[in-house]
């Protein structure tokens, strides 16, 4: 398995499947992933809990400072952004200063980046802290991850490192309404000698029960992209998200399906 590390902070523009032109920030250790999941699929590879409890983060002042001589470098060079994304090794809401962070951040992206849009990609299990609420309130794309139906393959796929569970989540997403967006990475195989499947009829119905009541403004549904940490997982075709999306669609929820 070869696994992906971000080595930077502020790293990019990177062309991004979801988000174009997208201006990385990784709030976490450049040598480490930190996580509060440890999902089967991801490109990080497995969480080490003793490395995600470890203080490794830069300050707010120090990443608001690479960030703002980065976008004056980028704004010199007349360098496109479409994003400003919050994304890295690992779950940037576990970032102490995460919600100064965002203040800061869009501070800067006013000052010398007004049209760019900015992103959070997260998994959605910091939200019982009301700050990170509020704060993922003001930005442009909230995006949080909802994989699984049941808590039993939540807890299978997801695999979380704190004590939480999947209907805690679905809760805490319903303080969003309509700015939200949620991300489902759908596949299929074996792990730990079961069989494992968020595809399933049964699965795919209890996550649209789910998407009822979190009523985002739109689902993105995506495959496995590179080499996972588990092996035995596949790779879901374009044809079979669309039949998902369908049945998202039909609930008024919009879906872009990215193969
Ligand atoms: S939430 Fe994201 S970073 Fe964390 S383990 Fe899952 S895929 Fe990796």
């Amino acid at each position: 398995m070869s696994t992906f590390l971000f080595d930077k902070t502020i790293f990019g523009p990177v062309h991004s499947r979801r988000l174009g032109s997208s201006l990385g920030i990784n709030l976490l250790s450049n040598s480490f992933k930190q996580c509060t999941f440890n999902c089967i699929y991801c490109e990080c590879g497995w969480t080490d809990n003793e490395n995600s409890k470890k203080n490794s983060f830069l300050s707010c002042v120090e990443i608001t400072q690479k960030l703002e001589e980065k976008l004056i470098e980028l704004l010199e060079n007349n360098v496109l952004i479409d994003n400003i994304t919050f994304a890295g090794n690992g779950e940037p809401t576990i970032h102490p200063q995460f919600s100064e962070i965002i203040d800061e951040t869009i501070r800067l992206r006013n000052k010398y980046y007004p049209e760019s849009k900015i992103s959070v990609l997260s998994n959605a299990t910091m939200l019982f802290n009301s700050s990170i609420i509020e704060v993922l309130k003001k930005i442009d794309n909230n995006i949080q991850k909802l994989d699984c139906g049941s808590d039993e393959l939540f807890q299978r796929l997801n695999k979380p490192n704190i004590k939480i569970s999947l209907l805690e989540i679905v809760n805490q997403l319903t303080h969003f309404k309509n700015n939200l967006t949620i991300q489902t990475l759908f596949l299929r195989g074996e792990y730990e000698g079961e069989k494992i499947d968020n595809t399933s009829d049964e699965e795919v119905e209890l996550w649209l029960h789910h998407l009822k009541i979190i009523k985002p403004k739109l689902v993105m549904l995506y495959p496995i992209a590179r080499s996972t940490p588990a092996a035995g997982l596949m790779k879901i075709n374009s044809e079979e998200l669309n039949k998902i999306a369908i049945k998202v669609e039909k609930i008024g929820i919009a879906t872009q399906v990215y193969s």
